[in-house]
């Protein structure tokens, strides 16, 4: 498999009232042709700010500090608006949690497909047409001719979700960045879309991030596992791995509360990631972990290798 994305020493944060304050501390991954790469973690573990960064989409105040983004050789960073322009949804699509952020109520679905294929694939007229029917007959959308017609309202948020990646998949995205895809949806619909991404992948050989906090559809559909936690990335891994052989205490805590969920008891992990204003000293994890050591409140741990993983615990200097 060949390298399509690499994040490396990524450190971003955001300019408030009171000053900078760093939200991604040294966050590198990579993500090879055709694999599914998970980035998971509570919220505002900084797994989406990591990624929307690989498209330019941070708020205002938001400040990259160093790192590089590498598509195809090239540094995303250094590029501008008008140049990664190119990129977003030709070559890199997101799929958003709220489909309804990407679609115009006012405007059919047809007409939205069209016009993204005109923009990026510079098709026009029975051209562009048979390339929007084919995206929404792979996505499975029935009776794709007479659902061009139709505004996103008449459509489920489950059918939503397939209009946007039927749009990646006419633009010919190389990678999608998938940010909850399925939280809004009901668990029948959820495994659907999941199906879909994960036909997507193997056929087109389209790479995929998934952002989620969903240990279970990371499991079945991730080739590779990054945990974050307070903007850092606390163990990085391949599937079989992670959950054969859980390292990082926090990656066992978010394992424990799905195994509890199983067995009907819900146990969640106490106490609260650190907000980015708070000040943090050693491992960021230290208050909730129950394998907290002495030098865990004085010394935050590096992101080492241990066995197949890279892991960031004192547990395993
Ligand atoms: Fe827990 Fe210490 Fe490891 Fe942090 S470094 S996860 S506090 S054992």
């Amino acid at each position: 498999m060949s390298k399509i994305l690499e994040v490396k020493n990524l450190n971003l944060g955001f300019n408030l009232s009171d000053g900078f304050r760093q939200a991604i501390y040294n966050v590198s991954f990579s993500l090879e042709k055709g694999e599914t790469l998970a980035i998971v973690g509570e919220s505002g573990c900084g797994k989406t700010v990591s990624t929307m960064s690989v498209l330019q989409l941070l708020p205002p105040s938001a400040e990259i500090k160093s790192g590089e983004i590498i598509y195809n050789n090239k540094n995303l960073l250094s590029f501008n608006q008008k140049q990664m322009q190119q990129i977003r949804g030709k070559k890199i699509a997101l799929i958003p949690q709220d489909p309804m952020t990407s679609l115009n109520p006012l405007y059919t679905i047809g007409n939205q497909l069209l016009e993204v294929i005109e923009l990026h694939q510079g098709l026009k007229g029975q051209e562009a047409f048979e390339v929007a029917i084919k995206a929404l007959e792979r996505v499975k959308i029935p009776d794709a001719k007479e659902k061009m017609k139709a505004y996103p309202h008449e459509f489920s948020g489950g059918m939503k979700q397939r209009v946007i990646i039927a749009m990646a998949l006419a633009c010919k995205a190389e990678i999608i960045i998938a940010d909850e895809p399925t939280t809004a949806l009901d668990v029948t619909v959820q495994a659907q879309i999941m199906d879909i991404l994960k036909e997507i992948k193997e056929k087109y050989g389209i790479s995929i991030i998934l952002i989620t906090h969903d240990l279970g559809i990371v499991a079945q559909n991730a080739d590779k596992i990054a945990v974050m936690y307070a903007g850092r990335i606390v163990e990085y891994s391949g599937n079989k791995e992670l959950f054969d052989n859980p390292k990082h205490p926090y990656t066992k805590a978010l394992l424990n509360v799905i195994l509890d969920i199983n067995t009907d008891e819900v146990q969640t992990i106490e106490g609260h990631p650190p907000s980015i204003t708070d000040n943090i000293s050693g491992c960021p994890f230290h208050p909730r972990c129950k394998e907290c050591m002495e030098i865990c409140a004085q010394k935050a741990p590096c992101l080492k290798s241990a066995g197949d993983s890279l892991v960031a615990c004192h547990l395993f200097d």
